[in-house]
């Protein structure tokens, strides 16, 4: 029986749903790319850094809309953040390699300088504070990774990455550190806290040897392009050049890693709401996607090897032993996305999306797998939202559900999710 072949839902009616955010505010008057920005956690002010060589401190006004308390001018563009509200230290990640640490006044209408690390010698990509080990983390273009302690200033530890460092997350109880890179990878370090917490008196200098690398996460085919730790439940989130988020599980131990398949083009931020256990992918694609991660997902099957069609019993291409015998055409392979068998066009032609692997577009599947997933006939609860432009950063408040993106129109959107986040 030919596959009925049901039309996937068009990109509007994903669009087509009540859970959408609401833009709440615009932030303008960049004169150049906005690289940073963050939601300061239950306040109304947002941290902006941009290639203009500003940090502004934004405060939303009686009027609703946000202005400026603070402009400060950097010796060179602003190209990563990090605000511990806690301690209200604010640090800057530079052009130059250069990360600053500045002190914001508690009515944040004032910053001040309070010291430089000569972090790198290129445009520094993500800094973090970890604030339980008072380390700060940065990643840069000159294919570094830098620990640094926050305390004394001083440099704890490097790692050379092969390609331009991207992005950077720790876990802070096992003091393992994923650094992201252009290449693709993953590069996993461990932190030798014996010997981070002997260098701290230490002002003879660097330090070296504290860092060990462990592994590569290897999976993405494309630029490694935002991180982030969810410490409950041990996952790292990886976000890639190569249109996929990474869940991987880390704390399972077992090197399971679901891959969730929902942008047409890069990603280039991701946020995570710990509370809500939502992950949020933005991208190139001016597209918001909303993953609730307490549905459960299964992994992707692995691809099998076949020389002939595991459906028909036609043969490939380079089968030419059975071409001959079977006097048939070789055929192309495919591979059904839902059971990973090798099959041909004509065994594969139906689409489908399959939610339970992160895939909520429609892919090829065999037609056994077709029926099922048809019956089954899963709802997915991820919600896709148009942000109107390309975003190359986001934020997230969870408490206030505020979420922010930055886009490449140098203009900065603050939405309301309450509703995405029921
Ligand atoms: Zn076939
Ligand atoms: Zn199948």
């Amino acid at each position: 029986m030919a596959a009925e072949i049901k039309p996937g839902p068009g990109l509007n009616d994903r669009f087509n749903t009540p859970k959408k955010p609401v833009l709440v505010s615009k932030l303008e008057g960049f004169s150049d790319d906005v690289n940073a920005a963050l939601l300061i956690p239950g306040e109304d002010a947002v941290i902006t850094a941009s290639d203009d060589r500003t940090v502004r401190i934004w405060l939303r006004r009686d009027t609703g809309q946000y202005w400026p308390s603070v402009c400060h001018y950097m010796p060179s563009a602003a190209t990563a953040l990090f605000f511990s509200k806690g301690s209200r230290r604010l640090f800057v990640g530079q052009d130059s390699g250069v990360v600053s640490e500045f002190l914001v006044a508690e009515d944040r209408n004032r910053i001040s300088h309070s010291k430089d690390y000569q972090a790198h010698t290129g445009r520094v990509t993500a800094v973090l504070l970890a604030e339980s080990c008072q380390w700060l983390l940065s990643v840069a273009r000159d294919k570094m990774f830098k620990l640094h302690c926050a305390q004394s200033g001083l440099c704890l530890g490097h790692f050379v990455s092969e390609a331009w460092c991207t992005a950077v997350a720790i876990d802070s109880l096992a003091k393992m550190i994923f650094v992201g890179d252009y290449a693709g990878h993953i590069s996993t370090l461990k932190v030798d806290e014996a010997a981070a917490q002997s260098s701290i008196g230490n002002t003879g200098g660097v330090v070296s040897g504290v860092i060990r690398y462990v592994t590569n996460l290897k999976g993405h085919a494309g630029s490694v392009r935002a991180l982030t730790w969810d410490s409950q439940n041990k996952f790292l989130y990886s976000g890639s050049f190569d249109q996929q988020v990474f869940c991987w599980d880390i704390g399972g131990q077992c090197g399971t890693a679901y891959e969730l398949n929902g942008h047409q083009n890069k990603i280039t931020a991701i946020c995570y709401a710990p509370e809500r256990r939502m992950l949020i992918s933005g991208g190139e694609d001016s597209v918001v996607v909303f993953w609730d991660m307490k549905q459960s997902r299964l992994e992707t099957p692995p691809w099998a090897e076949s020389d002939m069609c595991q459906r028909c019993s036609r043969p490939f291409f380079w089968n030419l032993r059975a071409m001959m015998d079977q006097r048939q055409l070789g055929l192309r392979q495919h591979h059904c996305r839902s059971c990973g068998q090798a099959v041909c066009d004509k065994c594969s032609a139906p689409r489908h999306a399959i939610p339970s692997m992160g895939f909520e577009f429609d892919v090829r599947v065999c037609e056994p797998c077709y029926a099922q997933l048809k019956s089954a006939q899963q709802q997915s609860q991820t919600v896709f939202h148009e942000a109107k432009h390309v975003i190359v950063a986001m934020d997230v408040d969870e408490p206030q559900k505020r979420l922010l993106t930055v886009g490449q129109d140098h203009i900065v959107k603050i939405w309301d999710i309450s509703a995405a986040m029921q």
